[in-house]
């Protein structure tokens, strides 16, 4: 059975097992959904413990990559690259992945741009997990369209929070400060670079 270890991606592994914890608490409340899946690291922390409690993961993807992952770019993977039409595509391992995990019962991949979804979408979620662009525009698109679905004690996680500038790009910072200062959401917990607030209000 593939463990996250053996996945490529981008979250420490106290960081996947604290989503897990979350999971666990949060899973009564309504599904779990994801921004960012990438290969499914993350996907294969959340997914099980989704599954333990009885509800499942969306993971939401356009898996073209962020600007990071582009060609000449620091975090550019030849092996996720499709010569043929000059694109990102993650989807082809994120399927083998979730396949080798044994998660197809329970995460259900969502294709395509978080502000193409969101709109569609009035489901409530026991947890939104965000981990997609880095860029304003992304940043503020995931904040807008998923912190209003997050259910009354339901988690809104934050991953590559970093308040020094120093330490990294800043959107992610910026949307945390907007859920801390919304009044919707209370600051509960930091582990790594996750940002763990919790629905207070409505
Ligand atoms: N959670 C993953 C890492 C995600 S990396 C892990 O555990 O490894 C960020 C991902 O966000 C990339 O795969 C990229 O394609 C995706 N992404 C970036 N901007 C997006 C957007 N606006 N909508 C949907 N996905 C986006
Ligand atoms: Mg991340």
């Amino acid at each position: 059975m593939l463990s996250p270890d053996e996945v490529k991606g981008f979250l420490a592994p106290e960081e996947g097992e604290a989503l897990a914890a979350l999971t666990a608490q949060a899973g009564a409340l309504g599904p779990i959904l994801e921004i960012g899946t990438y290969c499914g690291k993350s996907a294969l922390y959340l997914g099980p413990a989704a599954r333990q409690v009885g509800t499942i993961l969306y993971t939401l993807d356009h898996h073209r990559g962020s600007e990071e992952h582009q060609r000449g770019e620091a975090y550019h993977d030849p092996e996720l690259y499709d010569a043929e039409i000059d694109r990102m595509d993650s989807l082809p391992t994120l399927r083998r992945n979730l396949f080798r995990a044994g998660l197809e019962d329970c995460v259900i991949p969502l294709i395509g741009t978080s502000a193409q979804i969101a709109p569609h979408w009035s489901t409530e979620l026991g947890l939104v997990f965000i981990d997609g662009g880095h860029s304003m525009a992304a940043a503020l698109a995931d904040y807008r369209g998923w912190a209003s679905r997050v259910a009354m004690g339901g988690y809104l996680c934050i991953h590559d929070v970093f308040p020094d500038p120093a330490d990294g790009g800043r959107p992610p910072y910026e949307i945390w400060c907007m859920a801390r200062d919304s009044g919707l959401f209370e600051p509960v917990n930091r582990i790594g670079t996750l940002e763990v607030l919790q629905r207070c209000a409505r």
